[in-house]
């Protein structure tokens, strides 16, 4: 608020779409956000500019073979440097108002659960890390007074409609989906699409995993998994409803019949705002909704049949094994195989499917450490990575 002391923020994962809109929001609250570090892969010039422009205190990069670059670009600015996934860690556990954890995939995990070991406030993009380690997550963080925010945006609305309502009087949870760029494809059409097919979204512009799993409907299945630990909420109690317009985000159905939704333009820069001031608001200067021009929200049940991913997803929902952990991995591999055109769009669900019945048959371990995470991690990207090269047949 006006007047009060800067917020302190860290972004990690900050040269990345949501980094960026995290940034654009700082960028135009100048008096009440200050940058303390921000991070990134191996994109030094980028993240270097961005240090720059924010007057970050620290810069680091998580592959050490961009330290060099990294260090020349910020060479007399004052800005303090590092590489390597440990000060990756270290810069998420530098004491700031709130830590927006915004790294693409399972490689989140290790920071971000540092950062909730700290008690940290984190402002959760990186919906990997719940469907890797929910229940450890989201144990850490009660263990260490830590708050979780949601900043996707079906779970910044499930957030705001159960927010101060009672819990016991929930009955379930819905999550909407626009259902991609192949919502209306056969199932032919989607054996021949492309990566730039898929990266193409209708509605929001995001990172290339990202884009690939929503048009999968994986991303829709982690959401489950996300909410389901975010919300403490049986998995029965959750499920998903195609939205094209992707203006409603999210309802919560109460036992009297009543249902709470949020709407919002499809911005990410919403529900980050919310997550960067909550409980407060923050103005933001997007368009706002007018219902009359966007005069139609319907809706539909996600298609099962032909997107797979879902109802893969939706059985590891409702195991409390690491079975969660070896679908997120197996998804990584696959995804990046299919963006690398080693594989067609249709294989993806196929390894992540082969991946998690051959952990079934070979008992699939509970997920209790972050090691327990990180070894079953790494055993799915192995079998994933087995099957994409055709050296293993499938699990029988
Ligand atoms: P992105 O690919 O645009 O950016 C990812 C960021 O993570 C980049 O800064 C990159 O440098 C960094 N990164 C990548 N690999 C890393 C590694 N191994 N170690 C350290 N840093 C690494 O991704 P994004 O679209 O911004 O998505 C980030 C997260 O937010 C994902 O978990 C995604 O599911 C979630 N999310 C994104 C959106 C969206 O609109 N983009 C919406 C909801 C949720
Ligand atoms: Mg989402």
């Amino acid at each position: 608020p006006p007047g009060s002391a800067p917020e302190t923020i860290s972004i990690l994962g900050a040269t990345g779409s949501i980094g960026l809109s995290t940034l654009d929001l700082i960028g135009r609250n100048p008096d009440r956000f200050e940058v303390e570090a921000l991070t990134a892969n191996a994109n030094a010039t980028a993240l270097a500019e961005l240090a720059i422009r924010f007057r970050a205190r620290l810069a680091v990069v998580a592959d050490p073979a961009a330290y060099g670059e990294l260090k020349a670009a910020l060479a007399g600015t004052g800005i303090e440097v590092a590489a390597g996934p440990s000060a990756v860690q270290e810069a998420a556990v530098r004491p700031v108002s709130r830590l927006m954890a915004a790294i693409v995939g399972a490689a989140g995990l290790a920071p971000t659960l540092a950062a909730a070991r700290s008690g940290a406030t984190i402002l959760l993009a990186n919906k990997e890390c719940l469907v890797s380690a929910g229940r450890l997550f989201m144990d850490t963080a009660r263990r260490h007074r830590a708050r979780v925010i949601p900043v996707d945006s079906e779970h910044c609305a499930i957030f705001q409609a159960l927010d101060s309502n009672r819990p016991e009087a929930v009955e379930s949870v819905t999550i909407t989906a626009s259902g991609g760029p192949f919502r209306t494809w056969s199932v032919e059409q989607m054996a021949r699409a492309r990566p730039e097919d898929a990266l193409r979204h209708p509605v929001w512009s995001m990172g290339a995993k990202i884009s690939i799993d929503s048009a999968t409907l994986m991303n829709k299945g982690l959401e489950l998994i996300e909410a389901r630990h975010l919300f403490d909420l049986e998995p029965e109690r959750l499920s998903v409803v195609v939205h094209p317009e992707s203006i409603v985000h999210g309802f919560v159905t109460y036992a009297d019949g009543s249902v709470i939704a949020q709407l919002a333009l499809p911005d990410m820069r919403t529900p980050i705002a919310y997550a960067l001031a909550w409980p407060e608001r923050l103005a933001t200067p997007m368009d706002r909704l007018d219902l009359c021009s966007v005069g139609r929200l319907t809706f539909e049940s996600p298609d099962l049949q032909r997107f797979p991913a879902l109802a893969l997803a939706q059985q590891a929902l409702s195991r409390n094994d690491g079975t969660a952990t070896v679908l997120n991995a197996a998804n990584e591999i696959a995804v990046n195989a299919f963006l690398q055109r080693r594989i067609k769009f249709p294989d993806i669900a196929t390894i992540v499917d082969k991946a998690v019945s051959r952990a079934d048959t070979e008992g699939v371990g509970d997920v209790e450490s972050l090691e327990d995470a990180v070894a079953l991690d790494g055993w799915a990207r192995r079998i994933a990575g087995g099957f994409i090269s055709g050296l293993l047949t499938p699990a029988g």
